[in-house]
C-alpha cells in the first residue's frame, strides 16, 4: 500500500498523520524486506531520533489494525511487517529466515460456511544464501 493510500486510510479512521507515522510509511514504501519491529525502529530512528521505540511499536500496531500493513507471524515466532496487503504467499529462506514475496491468488478455504484466507508456506533459500552455498561449492568442490 502506498504512503498516500495508508495516510488516507488512517485519516478515514480518525487518526492524525504525525511525523513518525509518515516516516514509517515512507520506510515501508516499496519495501519487500518484511522487516521486524526492531528493523523498522532502527531505520526510522536514524532520521527521527524523537521517534521512541514505544512510538514505533505502537504505530506498527495501529498500521496493522487499520490494514495498511500485514503482520506476519513466522515459524521463528517473530512478527514481520509487510506493506503489501494484497493476497500473496511467502518463500522463507531456511538459512537466514528472509521472506520473499510470491505473487499468487489467495487460497480460499470454506470452513463452517465462512471463507477463510489461507497462506501457503514455501521454503526456498534466498538469493544471498544461495550465492554463499554456490560460492563455497566452487571453492571446496
Ligand atoms: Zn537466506
Ligand atoms: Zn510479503
Amino acid at each position: 500500500m502506498s504512503p498516500a493510500a495508508a495516510e488516507a486510510l488512517l485519516r478515514g479512521k480518525g487518526h492524525s498523520i504525525t511525523a513518525p507515522r509518515r516516516a514509517i510509511l515512507r520506510f515501508f514504501h516499496g519495501n519487500t524486506s518484511h522487516p521486524t519491529a526492531g528493523d523498522v525502529y532502527a531505520a526510522v530512528s536514524a532520521d527521527h531520533p524523537e521517534a521512541s521505540r514505544a512510538t514505533v511499536y505502537a504505530t506498527l500496531a495501529l498500521l496493522t489494525e487499520v490494514g495498511a500493513v500485514r503482520a506476519l507471524r513466522t515459524a521463528e515466532a517473530e512478527t514481520r511487517y509487510d506493506p503489501n496487503v494484497e493476497a500473496h504467499h511467502h518463500a522463507v529462506c531456511p538459512t537466514c529466515g528472509a521472506l520473499a514475496d510470491i505473487p499468487a491468488e489467495a487460497v480460499a478455504v470454506t470452513l463452517h460456511g465462512r471463507v477463510i484466507q489461507a497462506e501457503v508456506r514455501i521454503e526456498e533459500p534466498c538469493e544471498a544464501c544461495q550465492e554463499i552455498v554456490e560460492r563455497s561449492l566452487r571453492q571446496f568442490g
